[in-house]
This record gives C-alpha cells, sequence and structure tokens, in this order.
C-alpha cells in the first residue's frame, strides 16, 4: 500500500493522516470544509514540531511528512488513486453511508475501505458498498500520534486477508492493533462512555463538582486524565453520539445520554473545539483554564 486517503480532517482525520504521511504514505486529506483542511494542516505541523523539539523525529521527517500530504474538498479527486481510504468524517451514520456509497463508485476495486467509526456498525456501513469483504473499522484513538491502540473492527462479511492487511499495516505505523468484533460501540466505547455518562450524570445530579468528579478518578482510579475533561477532549458531541447509537443498538435505558450532555451539545459547548465544554481552554489550545460555567 503507498496511497491512503483519509475522509474528514477534524480532530481524527489530522492525526491519521499525521502518522501515515511520517511512515511515507502519500496521503490524500479530503474535507467538505476548505477552512477545515487549512486547520488540519496547521495542526499536523505544529504537532510534528512538537515532536520534533522532543527528538522524537528530524526536521527533514517533519518536511518529508508534510509534502506527503495533499488536500482535496473534491472526494472524487482525493481517492481515485486510493489503495485505503480511512474515513474519519463527523459520526453521523447519514453521512458515512453516502460517502461509502460515494467510496464504493470513486475507488479503485481493490481499494479497502475503513472507517475510524466509535461506534457505528461496520456491518451497516459496508452494506452500502459492492465490497462488503473490504470493508473494516480502524478504530484510531486520541491524540493519533501519541496514542498506540488502533482498535480493528471485523463487519460481519470482512475477509480474513483484509483483516490481516489491516493489522499488518497498524503495525507499521507502530500502532499496537487489537481485533475485536462489530457490536454497538465496539469494546472501547462501550465500556469508556458509560463511565462518562455516569461522570455527567453525577455532575448533573449534584453529587460533586467538576474537578470534584475529575480529581476522583485521577487519584483515586490512576485515570491519566477525568472523565469530564476527556469527553472535552473527544467532543461532546462524538460522545451524545456514540451514546445514541448504543442506546439503539442495545434498547437498554443504561445507555441513555444524560440530559445535561443533550442540553451542552444542543448550546455548542462541545468541549475543546468549542473553547468550551466542562472546562473553558485558551483559544485554540487544550490549555485548560477553569471549570466552565460549573466552577463553585
Ligand atoms: P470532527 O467533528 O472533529 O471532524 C469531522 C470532519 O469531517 C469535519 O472537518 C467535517 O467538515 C468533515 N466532514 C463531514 N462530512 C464530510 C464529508 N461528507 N466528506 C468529507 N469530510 C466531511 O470529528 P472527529 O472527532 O475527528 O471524529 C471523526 C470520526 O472519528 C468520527 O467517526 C468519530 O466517532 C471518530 N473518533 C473520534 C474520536 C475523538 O476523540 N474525537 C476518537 C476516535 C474516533
Amino acid at each position: 500500500m503507498k496511497n491512503i486517503a483519509v475522509i474528514g480532517s477534524g480532530t481524527m482525520g489530522n492525526g491519521i493522516a499525521h502518522v501515515f504521511a511520517l511512515k511515507g504514505f502519500k496521503v490524500a486529506l479530503v474535507d467538505v470544509s476548505a477552512a477545515a483542511l487549512e486547520k488540519a494542516k496547521a495542526t499536523i505541523a505544529k504537532n510534528l514540531d512538537r515532536q520534533v523539539s522532543k527528538e522524537l523525529i528530524s526536521e527533514a521527517d517533519k518536511a518529508t511528512a508534510l509534502s506527503n500530504i495533499t488536500t482535496f474538498t473534491e472526494t472524487a479527486k482525493g481517492v481515485a488513486q486510493a489503495d485505503l481510504v480511512v474515513e474519519a468524517a463527523t459520526e453521523k451514520m447519514d453521512i458515512k453511508l453516502e460517502i461509502f456509497r460515494k467510496l464504493d463508485q470513486l475507488t479503485p476495486a481493490s481499494c479497502l475501505l475503513a472507517s475510524n467509526t466509535s461506534s457505528i456498525s461496520i456491518t451497516k456501513i459496508a452494506s452500502v458498498t459492492s465490497r462488503p469483504d473490504k470493508v473494516i473499522g480502524m478504530h484510531f484513538m486520541n491524540p493519533v500520534p501519541v496514542m498506540k491502540l488502533v482498535e480493528v473492527i471485523r463487519g460481519y462479511a470482512t475477509s480474513d486477508e483484509v483483516t490481516k492487511q489491516v493489522l499488518e499495516l497498524s503495525r507499521t505505523l507502530d500502532k499496537i492493533p487489537t481485533e475485536v468484533n462489530d457490536y454497538p460501540g465496539f469494546v472501547a466505547n462501550r465500556i469508556l462512555m458509560p463511565m462518562i455518562n455516569e461522570a455527567i450524570y453525577s455532575l448533573y445530579e449534584g453529587v460533586a463538582g467538576v474537578e470534584e468528579i475529575d480529581t476522583v478518578m485521577k487519584l483515586g482510579m490512576a485515570h491519566p486524565m477525568g472523565p469530564l475533561q476527556l469527553a472535552d477532549f473527544i467532543g461532546l458531541d462524538v460522545c451524545l453520539s456514540i451514546l445514541k447509537v448504543m442506546y439503539d443498538g442495545f434498547g437498554n435505558q443504561k445507555y441513555a445520554p444524560c440530559p445535561l450532555l443533550v442540553n451542552m451539545v444542543t448550546a455548542g459547548k462541545l468541549g475543546i473545539k468549542a473553547g468550551e465544554g466542562f472546562y473553558q481552554y485558551t483559544a485554540g489550545s487544550k490549555e485548560l483554564v477553569v471549570a466552565g460555567r460549573f466552577k463553585k
């Protein structure tokens, strides 16, 4: 594999483009928003700079990685030569199905189609293509250049050969792939999201404040980040979408999103990307300022 196309250049897409480009792949980064592509290029350069300053890569590695990335607002142009597409667009079923319908028509027949979805059924996504054996979940973790795990999700029809190829490819990115089956939330979010939702319920019911809840989980459970800060980091809209998929998929009340989460998403308080979620952030950075409107 040589040519990778990444669809969506937000929080995850820019990180996925970053790791492939750094390993010498040619990356076509596609987004419907030209502004998102500009922001992604700046983020990738900034994150590569951080790796240079930590002496993890050289200036030459950075320059090569940047030169390996080309951006496109037109999907057709970006994916025409692709050996693998990794879709990292907004976590909405209708958006993903439309993208995969198009990808099936626009990519070479041999091209593998992966989704970075956090929760949406790979089997469902594969069903709108004529190549369900070549559709697979490639669930990178945030921030992609740092986190080792790739949760590799086999849809009902994903072939052994394609699974093997994607496991190997993940290893060439210096990631550690773990194979799981296709059920709502897979493994990572099936366990993580109920914890985040419960933390939000604890805040909603007044059991404790934002910082207190996060402190309990950081110091008591040795989590590097509290669940509310992690939710801001992931994006509250993404958390809500994942919970809805699990709620619908299992029909179990335990996945029902907390009304406070629903309200915050409706109000546009999406976490770091919006400058405010449970905490407030200095514009365009992950610098935590204060525990948002929940400050005591
Ligand atoms: P995001 O909102 O930051 O970015 C999504 C991008 O997709 C936006 O730039 C948007 O313009 C673009 N987009 C929307 N429709 C498109 C289309 N039709 N074609 C091309 N681009 C399109 O979202 P994100 O947090 O990067 O999430 C992307 C995917 O990764 C989702 O499926 C999400 O569940 C998954 N994911 C997110 C995280 C996380 O921590 N945020 C972690 C793992 C997986």
